[in-house]
């Protein structure tokens, strides 16, 4: 079967969940026995996000192979359980780079070098390299941002002239807008949507599929409107509402008949969706017997989607514990040794985030002192887990000026530091330690229990490590040094053993949560919370009433 394509573009507003939309499709097309993958092109100039401010941007979610990605890979791996790499998220920055690079080593043997075709090809090259791997039967790729814009064209283009080439029975274009409810005149209105397509079809695209995002179901009279103007047959005119969760997506588009008429019109061969497991898990989301608060303490809390993987990460975990987690988020920025028992005596765990920079860190600190000294499961992600050791170092060791050399250089007890060979590589740039590393965990911790075996392999993003030269005292007072990476010799995972849950780590184990594989340590994690709560009355019943889920 040749590997079929399907494009999804955005209209009107981008901001219209078509990351899930596409997910959500890909979960019914996996569900179905398909071998599916999902890209994302995205029409700004930055190479990669990895150096865009979260407050722009949100989360940078990284991949296996150390990629810097769209947080919408996140999105795409949660429902699908896939792996996703650099191949699946293709900026206009990288597209840019790689054409002025091929032109500087002579690869257009002197041609000028124009959008079309130099553009447009490279962009559909990404599209058809994952194509031509053989790994999968069908590739969705999502065209970011909004169709109309200037610097959506060259992708528009490009789908335009991969349609023709790949033959048009091999792709699939569909279409996201915006079916707006008009209270006044208590009408929902088609005008963005006849619009939109209108300037779909300017470029030469005509959508097979209208996805129509609404507040309120769309009648047979709105969805033959939609069809006459926008050139689709009525069946092709798909609604999607609201959900009370973004797991229920898939469901809805199922209920919609979103998979059938991809199918058909791609002529792909497969099953009846298995969704049973989905079900059962999202039944577990909507329905839990009791619900705690974890606090979440960070410096961009009031930008919810920086933290997107382990908001996502507990609710997978959650589920798996019959228990809702409330994150209750807490500015790092603000909370002080004087009022972290105001802000925190309602919580039944903390985390505290990862980070990069000085600003929060008193704060983070003061979050875990609170959590180590008043016994409440602690979970410390990444910088979470430095802050963690720098706790210890100062209060517990007796280091008073213990510190990160990210924040203080010239602190006398570097206990967070870059390694010696970091140092040199420095001058030259780039030192983050990115990706999947390998990691062994010491038996008898919480971590190995959680995992059930020695060898893991988790995601990281980071430059400084525990010192080394100085770790012997962390251990001389007690602190477990429960992971390492075996061919560095680097600290990964720090715990606690006097205190019922205290675990640091220094990669992102909330990258690699799924659906159907929830990270097993944000599962203990979750538990551990749970258990705390009951016994300290943190845990609220919810008496088979559904829980409001974020
Ligand atoms: N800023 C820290 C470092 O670079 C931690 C990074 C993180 O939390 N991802 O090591």
């Amino acid at each position: 079967m040749a590997t079929k394509y399907i494009f999804i573009t955005g209209g009107v507003t981008s901001s219209l969940g078509k990351g899930i939309i596409c997910a959500s499709l890909g979960r019914l097309l996996v569900a179905r026995g398909l071998r599916v993958t999902i890209q994302k092109l995205d029409p700004y100039i930055n190479v990669d996000p990895g150096t865009m401010n979260p407050y722009e941007h949100g989360e940078v979610y990284v991949t296996e192979d150390g990629a810097e990605t769209d947080l919408d890979l996140g999105h795409y791996e949660r429902f699908l359980d896939i792996k996703t790499s650099q191949e699946n998220n293709v900026t206009t920055g990288r597209v840019y780079n790689d054409v002025i690079n091929k032109e500087r080593q002579g690869a257009y043997l002197g041609k000028t070098v124009q959008v079309i075709p130099h553009i447009t090809d490279e962009i559909k090259s990404h599209v058809l390299n994952l194509g031509k791997s053989g790994d999968y039967d069908v590739v969705i790729t999502e065209i970011g941002g909004t169709v109309g814009d200037i610097e959506s064209l060259p992708y528009i283009e490009a789908v335009r002239q991969l349609r023709q080439e790949v033959g048009r029975h091999n792709t699939l274009s569909a279409h996201l807008t915006l079916v707006p409810f008009l209270s006044a005149a208590r009408e929902l209105k088609t005008k963005p949507t006849q619009h939109s397509v209108k300037t779909l079809l300017e470029s030469g695209l005509q959508p097979d599929i209208i996805v129509a995002r609404s507040e309120h179901p769309l009648d047979q009279s709105i969805r033959k409107k939609i069809a006459l103007f926008c050139n689709v047959e009525i069946e092709d005119v798909i609604a999607s509402l609201d959900a009370p969760t973004i797991y229920q997506v898939p469901l809805l588009m199922q209920d919609e008949g979103l998979d059938r008429r991809v199918i058909k019109k791609l002529n792909l061969k497969g099953g009846e969706p298995d969704l049973e497991k989905w079900k059962g898990f999202v039944e577990a989301v909507r329905n839990p017997s009791s619900e705690i608060k974890i606090a979440l303490v960070g410096k961009y809390v009031e930008h919810h989607d920086a933290y997107k993987s382990i908001v996502e990460a507990f609710i997978h975990a959650g589920a798996v514990n019959d228990c809702k987690v409330n994150v209750k988020w807490v500015h790092s920025d603000t909370i002080t040794a004087e009022d972290v028992e105001a802000k925190l005596h309602d919580v039944a765990g903390i985390l505290v985030a990862p980070g990069f920079g000085g600003r929060g860190i008193d704060g983070k600190l003061a979050a875990v002192n609170y959590a180590r000294t008043r016994e409440i499961p602690f979970f410390g992600l990444c910088l979470g887990m430095q802050c963690a050791v720098i706790e210890y170092a100062r209060n517990v060791c007796g280091w008073d000026d213990a510190s990160s050399t990210e924040f203080d250089a010239s602190t006398r007890h570097p206990v967070i530091d870059l390694m010696e060979d970091q140092k040199q590589i420095e001058d030259k740039g780039g030192t983050m330690r990115l990706g999947l590393y390998d990691c062994e965990v010491k038996q008898g911790t919480n971590t190995y229990r959680a995992y059930g075996k020695e060898l893991i392999r988790e995601r990281h993003r980071h430059r400084y490590e525990v010192n080394n030269n100085l770790r012997y005292k962390l251990v001389e007072n007690g602190m477990t040094l429960a992971g390492f990476n075996p061919d560095r010799d680097l600290v990964e995972i720090i715990e606690l053993k006097d205190h019922p849950w205290f675990v640091g780590v220094q990669f992102h184990p909330e990258l690699c949560s799924t659906v159907n594989n929830p990270q097993p340590l944000f599962v203990d994690f979750v538990k551990a919370s749970l258990e705390h709560g009951k016994k300290n009355d943190l845990a609220v019943p919810v008496n088979g009433q559904k829980a409001a889920v974020n």
